[in-house]
């Protein structure tokens, strides 16, 4: 490998281009190598309102001693590195701000170890919704999912404090994490959790206490601290008996309530709260049509349940009708259903919530979606105010208003999004988006919601607002483990 002598200063030189590529070529092999335009171009955009950026070479590694090499070798000339899977985490996190090599880890994809005992697998970062369910549904266990198209990563998702379909139960997809290996910045391999002690034992990932938590220097930090190139995370028991409900309402602040008391009961999987537009939206309203209609219920819940008897099943549904009940005292016109016929009004798609992973084409085929996704207080107030605020704004720059929220971890926190479809076709379409973007961020951000998959330019100013050490501590974590700051420069409004 050719020495590159202050190359940070040729950065956009043909020599230097030729020394990385030459480099990369040799460790990855030519077919895993490109600086193709046309397949540069594919890593420099995503789905959302971000501004795209080139990357200026794209490897495919398939193993962490590969991964290692590159780490090495980009930290050695100070080339900047993106950790990518499928590009889908609706944050632009993976857009690469200050070029550089994309280290796509679609290769990686194998699921290593089943270990039935302590209820966990470990898998590699290519491994995506998709494979994990289907080699689950030869097992007793199930993962949980989000409503993600079933080709993206389960590690990006854990890492990123993901929100899926068992969230009301367990919390956010990092707390399913039993370790992991990475590799940091300057090339060296490191297990967290019992895996720190017995790493070559597969059977022995079995959780991350009791110790120091090295986990957070990973999860969250959207691929700028290294590369996790294996994860332990937990599966549960499938219950024999799941079922689901559906709720339809008027009344914001009562239904708002309804979902408190259910969550409180502690008997749902999940709990949905969706506005009609987001029900329409995944039935396969087309864009700019999704609209809430005079005299139609306004509100949609989705209870999702399970049970392991008849008997445990049936006390379930007794409790879910008694609260129905109560919301029924309050909002008279409530209606509480079932999926198969809201799949008879809705048609088919609305049924696929019961089959995730799948694709929701209608939130995909416009070719711009975004949200402003944040995790905020569960205090009735801020949320029954945090929709009527998101809803004015989403108005006034004239798109739909498809609320979709999730109680968290028995509701000791709330997910709270707007899913918002765009057309980047449409001329200054995609500028509307970021004005709106922007003022949903200010006014959710003043009612206590934090954004989570932070894009930069968010994160920017969520560091001017945080506590000064924070953002110390921030920092010196930061350059300590990625001194010449190569790993996804940028992101988290740091350099
Ligand atoms: C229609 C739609 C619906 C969605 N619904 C949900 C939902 O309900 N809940 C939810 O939580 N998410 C949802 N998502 C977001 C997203 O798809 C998931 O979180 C997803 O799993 C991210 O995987 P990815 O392959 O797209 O990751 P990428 O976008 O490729 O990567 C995400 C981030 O992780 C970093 N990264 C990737 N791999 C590594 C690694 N090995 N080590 C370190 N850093 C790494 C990247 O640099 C980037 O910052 C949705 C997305 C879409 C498009």
């Amino acid at each position: 490998m050719k020495k590159l002598v202050g190359c940070d200063k040729l950065l956009e030189s043909s020599e230097k281009h030729d020394i990385i590529k030459e480099s990369l070529i040799k460790i990855v092999g030519e077919q895993w190598y490109s600086d193709f335009p046309e397949e540069l171009l594919i890593y420099s955009y995503d789905m959302t309102e971000n501004d795209p950026s080139l990357p200026e070479f794209v490897v495919m590694p398939r193993t962490s001693e590969e991964i290692q090499k590159i780490l090495k070798f980009a930290n050695e000339t100070k080339t900047p590195v993106v950790p990518f899977i499928s590009g889908n985490n609706v944050g632009g996190l993976t857009i690469p701000l200050k070029g550089g090599i994309v280290v796509d880890l679609k290769r990686m994809d194998s699921i290593l170890h089943f270990n039935e005992d302590d209820m966990y697998v470990i898998i590699e970062p290519g491994v995506t919704f998709g494979h994990l369910h289907a080699f689950l549904e030869k097992t007793n266990y199930r993962y949980c999912y989000p409503f993600a198209p079933p080709f993206t990563s389960v590690i990006a998702n854990a890492l990123l404090d993901g929100l899926n379909n068992l969230s009301l139960r367990h919390g956010s997809m990092n707390e399913w994490i039993n370790g992991i290996e990475a590799i940091l910045p300057n090339g060296d391999l490191v297990k967290i959790g019992t895996c720190c002690a017995w790493g070559d034992n597969y059977d022995l990932w079995w959780s991350r206490n009791p110790m120091p938590d090295l986990l957070g220097l990973f999860t969250s930090w959207q691929g700028m601290t290294g590369i996790v190139t294996k994860m332990a995370v937990q599966v549960w028991p499938r219950r024999p008996i799941r079922d689901w409900r559906i709720v339809l309402s008027f009344n914001v602040e009562e239904t708002y309530k309804f979902v408190k008391t259910l969550t409180h009961l502690e008997i749902l999987n999940d709990i949905l709260f969706m506005s009609i537009e987001t029900v329409k939206m995944i039935a396969g309203v087309p864009y700019g049509k999704a609209k809430y209609l005079e005299g139609e219920p306004r509100w949609v819940c989705l209870l999702d349940f399970s049970a392991n008897t008849k008997l445990e099943y049936e006390a379930k549904l007794d409790m879910i009708n008694t609260a129905f009940k109560k919301l029924k005292e309050v909002d008279p016109k409530a209606n509480m259903t079932n999926l198969d016929v809201m799949e008879k009004f809705y048609g088919k798609k609305v049924g696929d919530i019961k089959n995730l992973p799948v694709t929701i084409g209608p939130m995909l085929e416009y070719g711009g979606l975004t949200w402003m996704g944040t995790y905020m207080t569960t205090k009735t107030e801020a949320v029954v105010n945090g929709i009527k605020t998101a809803f004015d704004l989403i108005d006034k720059y004239r798109f739909e208003k498809c609320l979709y929220s999730r109680s968290m971890k028995g509701h000791h926190y709330f997910a709270f999004r707007f899913l918002l479809r765009f057309s980047k076709l449409q001329e200054g379409e995609t500028e509307r988006m970021q004005k709106l973007q922007e003022e949903l961020f200010n006014s959710l951000f003043e009612l206590g919601a934090f954004p989570y998959k932070t894009p930069a330019r968010f994160a920017k100013q969520i560091l001017k607002r945080a506590d000064p050490n924070w953002v110390n501590l921030l920092k010196t974590i930061k350059s300590t483990i990625d001194p010449n700051g190569i790993m996804n420069p940028g992101r988290w409004g740091l350099e």
